[in-house]
């Protein structure tokens, strides 16, 4: 062999040799993962372009490797030295790759990057290590795809109930939580179709069938449930079921999630008791009457049918409260509510909309208003007879009875549940005036009484009060027909209106507070008209009406001491009226002005004894001169055993503390006899001596002799 051609062959294999090795780099290099080849002293052999890639910011040296900030786990706060890894793989080397997941973090980003690193020693025939090849494989798109997994299994765990079916509609893959929710196991779920368990544990609010309709149509369906996993154990609920398609439009699966949504719906039961039920008593309040009155309204318009509205109010509840105290007011309220909703269907509406006032609407359906009024009339007969009872609460029994208003409605093409409710509060108003049977159907006069009340309001504010007021007087006389003195009594002479009776005006004034001004009015012309009979009569007693609105005016005592120096008259010819629900309401505060009055001489006589729920302790504390029997008990007497009794016990009380007693309202010789043959004097107020008349023809009467100066 010549040289040339040795040479020729060396040159051949050294370009095989070349070819060789630039294949096996190329075969490298072309490699998806990052490949790094270490000779045994862990300088780089090899670097391929993707590992050129991943380590870029590192290469300066040759060490590079070991300033890689790889790290054991995601969020880089274990660190991995790849060093001991190395020295580990070489010092053992096997020919299974030596595996582990760790993480590089970019230095820019900051964000960690899940890396397989496997690496491998590479032996010389002699078992020497001659490399190692290690080679980092990216898996990032594995472990999103583990945390996908991940969270696809913690939802289907969730909280909420899901299952998913096969094709014929079997719950092949119900979670933990529709297991728990249902009560029944997997294994017992597998024989249960979607339908069948719908049937069985679900009461939806539609037909399962428009649900399946919707499902076809739409693929989806969702609504709220209740779920009766066991016949007395009740979910609230959210279901949402949908249907899974293959390409060729055949049901796959149906997958199904329901929310317990057992907790909303006790908090929103909660918030609409408070809402719209009356908390003392259970019943439906202001605001859900008005809308069944509304819905109500708009039914029977369309359908040419009427109805009843009732207000029902107890009578004489204020005294009940006053004396008794709110707890008692309470109960008996508590005992109207139940014996209401005794007397009435399920689907009536019953509410309380006010202190004492109930609101009743039944579900009449009659044909003409004539009809309805009937039935009215017989319901309100029907609750008279229920609630006018005795009541024993908290071992006192209290006599309470209602009064009724109502109106038939539709009544006018404007109806609104506003109007309907002011009507038939102006019929309960109206009932209460009445003196029994205290029923009343609204009519528009009530309308018009209305309107008339806000007129006089309006003239009372306006009115001169000398021009248009002035008092009467009516006689008190004792035994002999004794003049003892006189009660004042308020008259309106109206410019327009003509004359307006007090049980009119008084009311009226007191509600808008004009009293105060009239009361003022009254007491400075009594005192002075009490100063001038005093002349003529020493012991001569003016008794004078106080409301108690003007009684509570913190400086009550002090205008009748200014009045009482203005005027010069002498307390010992001044009776202040009061009527008992003054001493009850407030009762520290006057019996403090009682007390002071007392001091100023002036006396103190208890208006219409009797007809309040007066608890008559007051009258042990207090420094009271008189009492007035209230005129419905002379009314009867001396036909009523009853009223007899009670006039009597009313006469031996006063006796018993010393108190003289007036006698109102007597009308008869018999009434004036019966009085006459007690013990002791009565005085007697009445139309029988004497009617309320002016000063003058008071004069005339009793004064005749001595006339009046001027
Ligand atoms: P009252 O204080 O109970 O007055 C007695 C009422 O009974 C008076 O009615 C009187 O006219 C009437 N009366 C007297 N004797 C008889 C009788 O034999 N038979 C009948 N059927 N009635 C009799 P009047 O004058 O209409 O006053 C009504 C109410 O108006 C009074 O009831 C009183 O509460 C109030 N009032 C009258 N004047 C005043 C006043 O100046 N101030 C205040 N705050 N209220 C007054
Ligand atoms: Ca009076
Ligand atoms: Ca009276």
């Amino acid at each position: 062999m010549n040289s040339n051609k040795l040479y020729a062959q060396l040159e051949q294999s050294v370009a095989l040799l070349q070819e060789e090795k630039e294949n096996k780099l190329s075969i490298i290099c072309a490699f998806h993962e990052a490949v790094l080849v270490f000779t045994p002293e862990l300088n780089p052999r090899i670097i391929n372009d993707e590992a050129k890639v991943l380590f870029k910011d590192y290469l300066d040296n040759t060490a590079f490797i070991e300033t890689v900030p790889f790290s054991k786990n995601k969020k880089a706060t274990l660190t991995f030295h790849i060093k001991p890894w190395l020295d580990e793989l070489m010092a053992s080397p096997s020919d299974e790759p030596k595996e582990a997941y760790i993480w590089l973090k970019d230095p820019l980003t900051l964000k960690t990057k899940p890396l397989l690193i496997s690496g491998k020693a590479l032996l010389t025939p002699e078992g020497e290590v001659r490399d190692l090849l290690v080679v980092f494989y990216d898996r990032t798109v594995y472990a999103q795809a583990d945390t996908q997994r991940r969270l696809m299994e913690a939802a289907f765990n969730s909280y909420d109930g899901q299952f998913i079916t096969n094709e014929k509609g079997y719950i092949t893959h119900p979670n933990d939580s529709f297991c728990a929710l249902t009560g029944l196991s997997a294994q017992a779920l597998k024989s249960i179709t979607l339908t069948g368990w719908l049937d069985k544990q679900v009461r939806l609010k539609t037909s399962s069938h428009e649900v399946l309709t919707t499902l076809l149509e739409t693929k989806h369906w969702s609504g709220e449930v209740e779920l009766h996993p066991m016949p007395d154990t009740t979910f609230y609920a959210v279901l949402s079921i949908s249907m899974l398609l293959d390409e060729q439009m055949n049901i796959e699966h149906y997958v199904a999630t329901i929310q317990n949504i057992t907790d909303i719906h006790e908090a929103q039961l909660a918030i609409e008791q408070m809402a719209y039920y009356d908390d003392l008593t259970g019943l439906a309040n202001r605001r859900l009457a008005t809308e069944h009155l509304e819905t109500a309204i708009r039914h029977h318009k369309r359908h040419h049918s009427y109805a009843s509205l009732f207000f029902i109010n107890l009578d004489r509840f204020k005294a009940i409260n006053d004396s008794f105290g709110r707890n008692t007011g309470d109960l008996l309220l508590q005992q109207v509510a139940k014996n209401l909703k005794s007397l009435l269907r399920e689907e009536d509406t019953i509410a309380r909309i006010g202190g004492d006032e109930f609101l009743i609407m039944t579900q009449d359906k009659a044909t003409s208003k004539n009809k309805a009024t009937q039935n009215a009339y017989h319901l309100s007969q029907k609750i008279s007879k229920r609630l006018n009872k005795n009541y024993h609460l908290n071992e006192i029994t209290i006599n309470s009875a209602v009064c009724i208003g109502i109106t038939i409605f539709p009544f006018a093409d404007n109806d609104s549940a506003e109007n309907l409710m002011v009507y038939a509060d102006l019929a309960v108003a109206a009932a209460k005036r009445r003196n029994n049977n205290k029923t009343y159907f609204y009519e528009p006069s009530l309308s018009e009484a209305l309107i008339e009340r806000r007129e006089l309001e309006q003239a009372l504010t306006t009115a001169d009060l000398d021009a248009q007021f002035q008092l009467y007087y009516q006689a008190q006389l004792g035994t002999n027909k004794r003049l003892h003195g006189a009660e004042t009594l308020l008259r309106w002479i109206h410019p327009e209106l003509g004359f307006i009776s007090p049980g009119k005006f008084i009311p009226i004034a007191e509600e808008g507070r004009q009293i105060l001004r009239l009361g003022h009015w009254v007491m400075g012309k009594a005192f002075t008209q009490a100063k001038l009979w005093a002349d003529q009569q020493p012991d001569f007693n003016l008794s004078i009406n106080i409301s108690p609105i003007q009684f509570h005016e913190v400086d009550f005592v002090e205008q009748t001491e200014f009045m009482m120096e203005a005027t010069g008259v002498n307390p010992i010819n001044i009776t202040l009226e009061l009527t008992e629900g003054v001493l009850i309401a407030d009762t520290e505060s006057a019996l403090k002005k009682i007390e002071q009055l007392h001091k100023l001489g002036i006396k103190i006589s208890i208006d219409d004894f009797g007809t309040g729920y007066s608890s008559l302790s007051y009258l042990q504390k207090l420094p009271i001169h008189e009492l007035k029997i209230d005129q419905s008990f002379i009314f009867r007497v001396p036909e009523s055993q009853d009223d007899i009794a009670i006039v009597e016990s009313i006469i031996s009380l006063a006796r018993s503390k010393k108190l003289l007693i007036v006698a109102e309202g007597v009308e008869t010789q018999a009434q004036a006899e019966f009085l006459n043959q007690q013990p002791g004097e009565i005085l007697i107020q009445g139309f029988l001596y004497s009617r309320p008349c002016t000063q003058l023809e008071f004069e005339e009467t009793f004064f005749p002799e001595k006339p009046a100066i001027h």
